[in-house]
């Protein structure tokens, strides 16, 4: 895994300390994280920084496929953009869990045939049910 300064400086970006510091939470981390989790997590090490700098370098990051958006409910979540893979989401809770492309493979293809719909880099199916949590 190349560091974060060599991912950005390749995509043309400057190595902020805010930049190097959410790609390397995007990529330590299981889960997406939101906006405002991001935010507190990088204030808790001590970073200075604000919201909207943190909302901005997300977006920046998506942008240059140094990180991929989950859609809620509730806030947007973002991950890290190393592995492509799809997601599963929680309808009620909004938590994202991660679905490996190779156990779909077959799915994919076969909504391709019915609808010319292909996942893209990131890997992009979605699907939406009620987390263990949730459905009790
Ligand atoms: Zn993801
Ligand atoms: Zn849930």
């Amino acid at each position: 895994m190349p560091s974060p300064s060599l991912l950005l400086r390749d995509r043309g970006l400057r190595a902020t300390s805010n930049r190097r510091q959410i790609l390397d939470l995007l990529g330590s981390r299981a889960s997406h994280l939101s906006a405002a989790e991001v935010y507190d997590a990088l204030r808790r090490t001590g970073e200075r920084v604000d919201p909207a700098t943190v909302y901005r370098t997300l977006e920046v990051l998506t942008e240059v496929g140094l990180a991929h958006v989950v859609d809620g409910p509730g806030p947007k979540r973002y991950g890290d953009g190393s592995e492509p893979h799809h997601h599963a989401v929680c309808r009620q809770c909004g938590a994202v869990k991660d679905l490996p492309l190779r156990g779909l493979a077959d799915a994919a293809r076969h909504i391709e045939e019915l609808t010319g719909l292909r996942p893209d880099a990131s890997g992009a199916l979605l699907f939406h049910g009620l987390c263990g949590a949730c459905s009790l």
